[in-house]
């Protein structure tokens, strides 16, 4: 239950009979194989909701950020975890932005009918780390194509994926007048690029997340892989990230509300004392605390999502309801595991896994200082820290 109506009811009908097919232990053997849930994804790929943002006229459904929140709040609230299909979502906006129509045309129809997945986005460095402008990967322009050397990390889905977003450097920083200019995007074939110049190497950790090391030697990109402008490509990734901070936001909410109500129903059947555990106040109140917090971050979520889809300015927004909804969740991940006593720490709960799962949105795709300091700065107008 929920004190707010739910938007979009008829959406969280169909996914959630959609989801039918897929119940706890699915995500449980996954979770223990550390494997990769190609049947869930696929289902969700035939069925069109990947594709939800697409515009019609590329084969997709045309519809808002709002419509694809609720697919992403769905899919963690259903027991499973959206990371594995995300940047689907997020990733097509900046081809669809500032793609040219011939890599509209080229790319999208495939991506909506999910005969191509473009899952990737591959930005983050080993040595600069969140301090994204001083990266050190560089593509160089020779001739017709653009030559890639350096190295990423924690890049997602690579081995899940046909297309990869690349963030390099294509100028040097010391001839660019400001820090954020002299970086570009390219889509990168990885069927072409895998073992042809890119190399690369899984990371095992702590959530089930197929993330990897990048190593570039000499890899070559057409020219035409080009996204938008050369040197612009900051930029572009920086319009990209409104849509990625709500719909991880919704994500936070999707696992918010299964921690909240796997909490109450085991409070409310659990017999400890010749009662249930759930009529002890201690119980309660953490689970009633978690629920208004989880409802309070919702409101922040669809007002960045409304905002968003009205083509308004959406940054606090979008940066306020994903730091409220990755706060909530985790603190109702930890109140799961608590009402669950010893049986929290049980795999066949799902409490543990879900709270790994939950705990990394505190820190990818942004950390919460970075929220933090973008709204000091940007909100509150106080002087920039670095
Ligand atoms: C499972 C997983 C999947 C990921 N997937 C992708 C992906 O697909 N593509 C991609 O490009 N990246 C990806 N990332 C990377 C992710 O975006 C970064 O880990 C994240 O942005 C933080 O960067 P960092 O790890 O280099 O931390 P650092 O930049 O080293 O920061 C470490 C800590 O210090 C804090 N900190 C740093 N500077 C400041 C400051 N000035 N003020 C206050 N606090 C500060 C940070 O907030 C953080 O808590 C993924 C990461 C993980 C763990």
């Amino acid at each position: 239950m929920t004190a707010t109506a739910e938007r979009h009811p008829e959406l969280r009908a169909a996914l959630r009979d959609l989801f039918k097919r897929f119940p706890d232990e699915y995500f449980r053997k996954v979770d223990a194989a550390r494997g990769y849930p190609v049947e869930f994804v696929d289902a969700l790929t035939e069925a069109g909701w990947l594709a939800v943002m697409i515009p019609e006229e590329y084969g997709g459904a045309g519809l808002g950020l709002a419509e694809a929140s609720v697919v992403m709040e769905e899919v963690n609230r259903c027991g499973g975890n959206a990371g594995a299909c995300h940047g689907q979502m997020y990733n097509m906006g900046t081809l669809l932005r500032h793609g040219s129509v011939e890599q509209k045309r080229r790319y999208l129809p495939g991506i909506a009918s999910g005969k191509l997945r473009l899952q990737s986005m591959g930005v983050t460095e080993p040595s600069t780390g969140t301090d994204t402008t001083q990266l050190k990967t560089t593509a160089l322009r020779r001739g017709d194509r653009y030559v890639v050397n350096g190295q990423k990390v924690w890049i997602s889905r690579v081995q899940h994926s046909d297309l990869m977003i690349l963030l390099a450097r294509t100028t040097p920083l010391a001839e660019v007048k400001r820090k954020s200019e002299g970086m570009s995007i390219f889509i990168v074939d990885l069927h072409q690029a895998v073992g042809k110049g890119m190399t690369v190497r899984p990371i095992p950790n702590m959530v089930n997340h197929e993330t990897n090391e990048l190593f570039f030697e000499n890899l070559e990109i057409p020219a035409e892989n080009l996204i938008g402008e050369e040197g612009k490509g900051f930029k572009y990734i920086l319009d990209g990230l409104n849509a990625e901070r709500t719909l991880i936001a919704a994500e936070c909410i999707g696992d918010a509300r299964w921690f909240v109500a796997r909490s109450a129903a085991y409070a409310r059947e659990r017999r400890v004392f010749d009662r249930p555990i759930g009529q002890n106040q201690g119980v309660q109140f953490p689970i009633a605390e978690n629920h208004i917090e989880t409802e309070a971050a919702d409101l922040m979520r669809w007002r960045a999502c409304d905002l968003f889809d009205a083509h308004q300015p959406c940054g606090a927004e979008a940066n306020m309801a994903k730091y409220l909804a990755a706060k909530a969740s985790f603190e109702a991940a930890n109140v799961a595991i608590q009402t669950h006593g010893g049986f929290g720490f049980a795999c066949e709960y799902d409490v543990e896994r879900k709270f790994r799962e939950t705990r990394l949105y505190q820190v990818a795709p942004i950390s919460t200082n970075l929220i933090l300091s973008y709204v000091a700065e940007h909100v509150l107008g106080l002087p920039r820290s670095f």
